[in-house]
């Protein structure tokens, strides 16, 4: 930060800020994680001057021998990692990944399946403010209403009546595993092809904590910011059968030039996932998560599906007296970052809410074990009982973690 400084005092403030910011939070969005030194050196080299569209040794720039190498390894070790046949490591994001796939492989108007929005799936999922719900015709499903789990029979039933061309599954806000097999079984059953977003659990597919989607699917995308602790980005995995279509769609179809630096830390970031360490990594977000929802539950609080058997939980607040809003916003006050969602059936709009989204990932990798997540129960339970009487304890409380896991140091 020094040497921006020297340069550009406003932005090198705003970076110091949110660097002070991390080391004082802790960081409980589902969706961040918090990248190694390795990760994040490779996004700040050189490589970002480089222009080179097209793919390795096929570009429309001269002088991209140097980020082939890069390019090409990073695709090698995304196939290694997921047991895939072809990877596009191109997508500047999980948004553009999953719009790519739609270009390469469905007509406007074509109908597609996808879990909805307001009960864990993502925009690209087909959400009617979304490219994906205005040019194709997706029909969606949610969760059982009392058990909160995705009706497997219900998906069958739906896909028989609105005979998908495709159905996609996975999603942003579901806490318990997703059987890929039951889908790839729906899929053959009425002739769609099966596409799985794995965005949010990629880190615990490669460390061996939740079924791998591979096997069963025509096309997997991922973020490789989440779980998978990589740079901003995404990806995506195919047969063999596909990869011409989908390098087409997302390169001429759907960007311009690669981010060559993004892309050799992509390659960073799955050389981590390699190591054994990150599958220790892996199966400790999911034991923190099942510690925390435990932890919660035994303060008298409510879970969406009553737990969780990932690196996210759903608190359903309406027993609490507090909306998603209000609670995210007093849990800011003492440092602790979530974010509102929305519950199965939700009552309130989706910018109020009844619950909150809890996830695991950035404050595994920063160190914290089962017992802290006993603590931060007890924060976010005496925050939800009486926020004015218990803030300034909880936030000491918040404090004293910060210091015991130091960031960035
Ligand atoms: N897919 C899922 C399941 C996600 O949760 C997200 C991000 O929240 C995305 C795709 C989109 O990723 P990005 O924000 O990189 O466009």
């Amino acid at each position: 930060n020094g040497f921006i400084k020297k340069y550009d005092e406003e932005i090198a403030d705003a970076m110091d800020k949110e660097l002070a910011r991390q080391r004082r939070n802790l960081e409980l969005i589902a969706s961040e994680n918090i990248v190694s030194p390795a990760v994040m050196a490779a996004m700040g080299s050189v490589l970002t001057n480089k222009y080179a569209e097209g793919y390795p040794s096929k570009r429309y720039y001269g002088g991209c021998y140097a980020v082939d190498i890069a390019e090409n390894i990073a695709r090698d070790r995304a196939c290694k990692l997921f047991g895939a046949e072809h990877a596009n490591v191109q997508p500047h994001s999980g948004s553009q990944a999953n719009q790519t796939v739609y270009f390469a492989m469905l007509e406007p108007g074509d109908t597609v399946m996808g879990m909805s929005l307001s009960e864990g799936g993502h925009l690209t999922h087909g959400s009617p403010v979304n490219l994906s719900g205005k040019y194709f015709n997706f029909v969606s499903y949610g969760v059982d209403p009392v058990t909160h789990r995705i009706d497997y029979d219900k998906v069958l039933e739906i896909a028989k009546e609105c005979k998908p061309k495709m159905i996609v599954c996975g999603a942003s806000a579901y806490p318990r595993a997703i059987d890929f097999k039951k889908f790839r079984e729906i899929c053959d059953e009425v002739g769609a092809l099966l596409m799985v977003d794995m965005a949010h659990i990629a880190g615990l597919v490669a460390g061996d904590q939740h079924e791998n989607p591979v096997p069963y699917s025509d096309f997997v995308t991922t973020t490789t910011h989440k779980t998978l602790r990589g740079p901003r980005g995404g990806m995506i995995l195919c047969k063999e059968e596909y990869a011409k279509a989908i390098d087409k769609a997302l390169f001429p179809g759907m960007q311009g030039g690669p981010l060559m630096h993004i892309i050799a830390a992509k390659a960073v970031c799955f050389k981590e996932a390699m190591q054994p360490e990150f599958k220790e990594y892996a199966e400790q977000i999911v034991k923190n998560c099942k510690a925390l929802a435990d932890g919660l539950v035994k303060r008298g609080h409510k879970l969406v599906s009553g737990g969780t058997d990932n690196h996210v939980m759903l608190m359903d607040l309406r027993e609490d007296g507090v909306t998603g809003k209000e609670l995210e916003h007093n849990l800011d006050e003492v440092h602790i970052t979530v974010n509102k969602n929305t519950i199965p059936g939700e009552p309130l709009s989706p910018f109020v809410t009844s619950g909150i989204r809890i996830g695991t990932a950035a404050v595994t990798t920063r160190g914290l074990k089962e017992e802290d997540m006993d603590v931060i129960a007890e924060c976010i339970s005496l925050v939800i009982k009486d926020f004015e009487g218990n803030k300034a304890k909880v936030d000491e409380m918040v404090a004293a973690l910060c210091e015991k896991y130091p960031l960035y140091e």
